[in-house]
């Protein structure tokens, strides 16, 4: 049987290996879920949801093996991996429950009809993940997806199919058999899968995957979530607080080495204060401690030689073209790349308009709030935006101006719990989360009597 290796990007030894799936082996392996869907589908709402909370204290108790297990396959430092592996278990039994309650039937009368809104399943449903996430971008989309009634076939990606096959393994000791299966390979089981007669593919990762699986979806209006790339800007009014501003950028942009959907990836300064804030990013960014996530630094490698060559490629391009590096931009080596600050970063340059996905924070100065939102809004990505500002109603006013689907203002764009995760324009169709997001992975049927 031919198998998948999977390689630490800190060393390239060698971590692992799962069995690759044959692609002519899908359409099967989606018949085996749709022949368990139905019985997993009468368990009922609630007792799905029972059945998938006993998985908490199994989360618990795998934390410091999942983290290893993260850090080992893609590089992110250990406490990121903690926070990660943590995330798996906490509040699922709280997400579980807003589940059940987006998707519970609803009863709506007038003189004339009574009708019910009932919630059903869809199917089958493909789920395919990307790397830079391995475990949490599993959970997003599989427990909606269970929790509904669906029976899935998921798809970890090829860089990371440990973690992947370690979260499904965790799901599988509760589920009944067939109800999630693992598919292992690259772009061509992916296809496989969207190809297949599954009901819905819930897929993130790389706008350009995402376009390429809307049109295949098409040909059997198959129903989809995509939760793709960015490029997400950040402004700095004049009164922001300095400090604090430039802490998130650096934080921002360097976690995850910048491997991150939402990664700050533009900053829009305005003139008054940029001298402060690229000393004060410049100076967060020089500190930074750069090697084996494992061993305690502060950014880790990039997942792959491919990834950091794209950004050393886009790094070079902006030098070339009258960027200058602020810190780092030197030091790079096998596949670390130190965290470095580009100021005077223009429009036209490749790294201001394609996603960098890598440890780059680039700057760039304004004139005024109104051609810093023009800037930022300069762009057919939409996932997450954030602005630090002093006055209150002038923040906010700049806030309601920026296109992306997910807001900050003076912190992180992650919304309130219950709060939807999603990405306007080309960086996304549809939600993770939230009532909105829980209903995507199911059918609306309308049943009506009369009075
Ligand atoms: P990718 O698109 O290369 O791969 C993602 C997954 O899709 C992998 O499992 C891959 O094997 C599979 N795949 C690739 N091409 C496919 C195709 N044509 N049909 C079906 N499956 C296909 O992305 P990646 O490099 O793994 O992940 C990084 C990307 O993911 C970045 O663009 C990042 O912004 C995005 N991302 C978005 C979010 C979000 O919430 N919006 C979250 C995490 C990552």
């Amino acid at each position: 049987m031919e198998c998948l290796e999977s390689f630490n990007p800190a060393n390239g030894e060698v971590v692992g290996e799962v069995p690759l799936t044959p692609v002519e082996d899908i359409p099967a392996i989606v018949d085996r879920a749709r022949s368990a869907q139905p019985a997993w589908a009468d368990l009922g709402l609630e007792g799905r949801g029972e059945l998938l909370k006993q998985t908490l204290p199994i989360f618990a108790e795998r934390v410091e093996q999942h983290a290893a297990l993260i850090t080992a396959e893609m590089g992110k430092p250990t406490k990121e991996s903690i926070g990660e592996a943590k995330s798996l278990g906490w509040g699922l039994d709280r997400e579980l429950d807003e589940i059940v309650g987006a998707l519970s039937p609803e009863f709506v009368e007038d003189k004339r009809a009574r009708s019910t809104i009932y919630h059903d399943p869809l199917g089958v449903v493909g789920a395919i993940t990307p790397w830079n996430f391995p475990m949490s971008m599993p959970s997003w989309m599989l427990i909606p997806s269970l929790a509904a009634g669906n029976t899935v076939v998921f798809k970890p990606s090829e860089e990371t199919p440990l973690c992947g096959q370690a979260y499904a393994d965790v799901l599988n000791e509760v589920l009944p058999e067939d109800v999630l299966i693992v598919v292992h390979g690259a772009d061509d089981q992916g296809k496989a899968i969207v190809k297949s007669d599954v009901d819905m593919i819930a897929f993130t990762g790389s706008r350009e995957a995402g376009k390429h699986i809307m049109r295949e979806a098409s040909s059997s209006l198959k129903r989809l979530v995509l939760e793709l790339g960015g490029k997400d800007p950040m402004i700095v009014l004049d009164d922001a607080d300095i400090e604090k501003a430039a802490k998130f950028a650096a934080v921002n942009s360097f976690r995850n080495c910048g491997q991150v959907c939402v990664s700050t990836e533009r900053i829009f300064v305005m003139e008054e204060i940029a001298d402060e804030f690229e000393k004060a990013l410049s100076g967060i960014a020089a500190a930074m401690t750069v090697g084996d996530g494992a061993e305690g630094a502060d950014v880790g490698p990039m997942v792959n030689a491919r990834q950091r060559d794209h950004v050393l490629a886009q790094l070079d391009a902006a030098v070339a073209a009258g960027a200058t590096v602020a810190a780092g931009g030197t030091g790079h080596h096998d596949n670390f790349v130190t965290p470095t600050v580009l100021v005077g970063v223009t429009d036209d340059m490749d790294i201001a308009a394609s996603e960098t996905f890598g440890p780059v924070a680039c700057v760039t100065r304004v004139k005024s709030a109104d051609e810093a939102v023009e800037r930022a809004n300069h762009t057919r990505f939409g996932l997450g935006a954030v602005v630090f500002g002093g006055d209150e109603r002038r923040t906010e006013a700049v806030a309601r101006k920026l296109t992306a689907g997910m807001i900050g203002v003076n912190r992180p764009i992650t919304g309130a719990t219950g709060t939807p995760w999603v990405g306007a324009r080309e960086s996304g169709f549809g939600f993770h989360k939230s009532k909105d997001g829980h209903r995507q992975f199911t059918q609306t049927r309308v049943v009506t009597r009369p009075v």
